[in-house]
């Protein structure tokens, strides 16, 4: 198994959403191979250099379903972003999470509003069809602006009573106050196999904006480390599904 922090691979990609981070790379694509050779009794290679054959034998498998080698190997992320993303997150339920207690620890120390608090760049227009989540038309500036003020607004108040009863009420209670555009933190850890299948869904068109983005971070990260994997996914698994462009937002 191999800790990728050391080699000189991105680590971290922040947005305008939060941020995401490898925290920990357990295994190579080699490991994969490995995994699968135990079927056949093969000896193990123990080399993290893949040859045509490896790579032969990870499209074999994938094309062909044979997932569990997938599963031995994994990612561990620790991502920053809005409660709204987190609550779409936690419900991987193959993934193990760590989430940032509001019972132990006190919110509201960042030097600014928009570092507590979620901000959009963009906002989406409603859409006339009610049966679309949302438009790929952006509003205006202006409403744009109309809106975040209003955000900002909302956002300072919710802080503010969540600090007026600091020393009466528990930060477990005080959390009341907290809207859903709050930040928070976690640790993410999943293995390939499952990581596969929630980019199938959360890189789609009809994903939450914000968790997308969230989404296409990780994924950026997961293809840096398993690059004939991600090959493979983008070809046999995206082409055909809802999924449109990954390389759509700018990271
Ligand atoms: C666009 C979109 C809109 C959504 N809207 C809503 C919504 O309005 N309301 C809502 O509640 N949820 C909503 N969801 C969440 C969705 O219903 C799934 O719960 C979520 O996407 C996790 O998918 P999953 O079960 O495949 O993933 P995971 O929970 O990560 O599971 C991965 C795989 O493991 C297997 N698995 C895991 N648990 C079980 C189990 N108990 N039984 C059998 N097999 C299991 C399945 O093969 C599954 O595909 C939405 C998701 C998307 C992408």
């Amino acid at each position: 198994m191999t800790n990728s922090k050391t080699n000189n691979k991105p680590n971290i990609i922040c947005t305008w959403v939060g941020s995401v981070e490898i925290f920990r790379v357990d295994g190579t694509e080699a490991d994969i191979c490995d995994a699968a050779r135990r079927s056949t009794g093969k000896d193990l290679k123990n080399d993290s250099e893949l040859t045509d054959r490896d790579k032969a034998l990870i499209k074999k498998l994938f094309l062909e379903e044979h997932t569990s080698p997938f599963e031995m190997v994994g990612v561990v992320f620790h991502i920053k972003c809005p409660l709204f993303v987190l609550g779409q997150l936690v419900r991987h339920r193959t993934f193990s999470f760590n989430v940032f207690s509001q019972r132990y620890s006190e919110v509201g120390n960042q030097e600014s509003i928009s570092e507590d608090f979620y901000i959009p760049d963009v906002v989406f227009k409603q859409p006339e069809d009610r049966f679309k989540y949302t438009s790929n038309e952006y509003v205006d500036s202006k409403l744009l602006e109309e809106f975040n003020e209003d955000l900002r607004e909302l956002s300072k108040l919710a802080l503010l009573k969540y600090k007026k009863f600091r020393d009466l009420i528990p930060k477990e209670q005080r959390r009341f106050f907290l809207p859903t555009n709050t930040m928070t933190s976690l640790i993410l850890k999943g293995d390939l196999h499952n990581l596969i299948k929630f980019f199938k869904l959360r890189l789609a068109d009809d994903c939450q904006f914000e968790t997308r983005i969230i989404a296409t971070s990780m994924y950026s990260l997961v293809k840096s480390r398993f690059p004939v994997v991600a090959e493979l996914f983008e070809r046999e698994v995206l082409t055909g599904c809802r999924y449109s462009e990954i390389q759509k937002f700018k990271l």
